[in-house]
């Protein structure tokens, strides 16, 4: 929907026209509707372009390499679009906090703000101070106002962490659908070697348990089938003397809720009472997603991942005894610091000994500020690594395909999610075990739950027919 924003502007005629541009993982997805609900409730309202708005803000993520290049490209690219028409442009999130001084600093980007993941609730007051203090300055490439000269006393500088900010008493502004993501806890305290999100997001903190369900019943109530739960490091959820296991058996009691899932769990947090839950509770989908990212002991002693390959082994044994069939994923990075080949075979054999249902692969790349960029030099050669994960990823496609053919005939509840626009003619959702499953369209709406047959296969999704009902 698109709205004028000159009916939107106030006495000074500053629009209030939003524009927000969301990058990386759910978390983010998840802060991006944190976000509108905090600005909607002080008078602004969301466009769906950027050359409709009067303010791009850049919800951002540091995980991946070249993220910062593509938030770069796009300021750019906006401010060229704009061709000198005012544009209020700020970066949220990962970057804000880890890329501070650098973003404020540089004087082509001329960005208006830049606020970090535990500052949301300020920014009305920061759009406010913006616009209160500072006049349009049409000379700078189309940015409205002044270059940012002194950066930490800017009034749209905020990227101060907090000890205890979890948005309880926010309800995000989510779009109509099946599934809902939960924050239930943020930050992480763990600093693996490669990550810069205990840095950028602080420190651990969970929200207390009635409160992440009443935003859950408040979600059923609004039509959702289907909450992820998530978390930097989800399953240290605390609150209060109350484990994760705990909140998920209380979730599982609110009845309009048909699944719950969650992500993204340490392999070092996984109790037997997270295990007893996954295995007794039947709204906790049979699936978890467990980053192993490297299978040598001295290469995840690098990662400062505290776990050896045995020990992630055993847990995945007990994961799969208390629940048989289970689908497991993971995250694998090939080519870290000194990994050497022999070391990366240890990687190939736990792959195949876990046999994971699908794996989120990638090669080593330096993040900026993160304990592995300080310490170790980015040695194994490129063509060394894209060799490593050519191979592994034949491995897994191999895994994954075998594990999806098995399913072929088997009865799968498939919570529908959406029609499969390219075709018309299908609906796809998902099976317990979090995999895509398209099935001939009938008259399924999102939401539906279909008992179906699984009638074919690929590495990545399956086909089925439903049962006559
Ligand atoms: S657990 Fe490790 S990889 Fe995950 S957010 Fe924390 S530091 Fe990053």
């Amino acid at each position: 929907m698109t709205i004028s924003s000159s009916l939107m502007s106030d006495d000074k005629g500053f629009g209030k026209a939003v524009y927000i541009a969301t990058y990386g993982c759910q978390m983010n997805e998840y802060d991006s509707e944190l976000v509108r609900s905090i600005l909607a409730q002080a008078g602004y309202v969301f466009v769906d372009g950027a050359n409709e708005a009067d303010i791009v803000l850049l919800n951002t993520c540091s995980v991946r390499e070249n993220a910062h290049r593509k938030v770069y490209g796009h300021i750019h690219e906006i401010r060229h679009k704009r061709q000198g028409r005012p544009v209020v442009i700020g970066v949220l999130g990962c970057m804000a906090t880890g890329l501070r001084q650098e973003l404020m600093d540089d004087r082509a980007l001329a960005l208006d703000l830049v606020v970090g993941p535990d500052s949301y609730k300020r920014l009305p007051q920061i759009l406010t101070a913006i616009r209160a203090g500072l006049k349009p300055a049409p000379t700078l490439q189309g940015a409205r106002y002044p270059m940012i000269t002194t950066t930490m006393e800017h009034p749209g500088y905020d990227v101060t962490l907090s000890e205890f900010e979890t948005y309880a008493d926010v309800y995000p502004t989510r779009s109509a659908g099946v599934n809902a993501w939960v924050a239930v806890m943020r930050g992480c305290n763990n600093f693996c070697s490669f990550c810069i999100v205990p840095y950028t997001r602080g420190r651990e903190r969970s929200r207390p348990v009635e409160n992440v369900l009443d935003e859950v019943k408040r979600l059923a109530d609004d039509g959702f089938k289907q909450v992820t739960l998530l978390g930097q490091n989800v399953n240290s959820y605390r609150h209060d003397g109350k484990d994760f296991a705990h909140l998920l058996d209380e979730i599982s009691k609110i009845k309009r809720i048909a699944r719950i899932r969650f992500t993204s769990p340490h392999p070092k947090d996984f109790p037997e009472s997270l295990i007893r839950v996954l295995g007794e509770n039947p709204k906790v989908c049979k699936q978890v997603h467990l980053p192993l990212q490297a299978g040598n002991d001295r290469v995840l002693a690098l990662m400062n991942r505290h776990y050896t390959g045995a020990v992630f082994m055993d847990l995945v044994t007990r994961i799969r005894r208390a629940c048989p069939g289970i689908a497991l994923s993971t995250d694998i990075i090939v080519g870290f610091p000194t990994e050497t080949g022999l070391e990366f075979n240890d990687t190939v054999r736990l792959m195949q000994e876990a046999a994971f249902d699908s794996a989120f692969i990638f090669k080593y790349s330096v993040r900026p500020n993160t304990e592995a960029e300080r310490r170790l030099k980015d040695d194994v050669p490129e063509k060394e690594k894209t060799e490593r994960i050519v191979r592994i990823n034949k491995i897994q496609t191999d895994i994954s395909l075998g594990k999806n053919k098995a399913l072929i005939g088997q009865i799968e509840p498939v919570l529908i999610e959406s029609v499969v626009l390219s075709k018309g003619n299908s609906v796809y959702g998902r099976n317990d075990a979090n995999k895509i499953v398209v099935l001939p369209k009938g008259n399924f709406k999102p939401g539906d739950m279909v008992q179906a047959r699984i009638t074919a296969a690929t590495p990545h999704q399956l086909k089925g027919e439903p049962l006559a009902s």
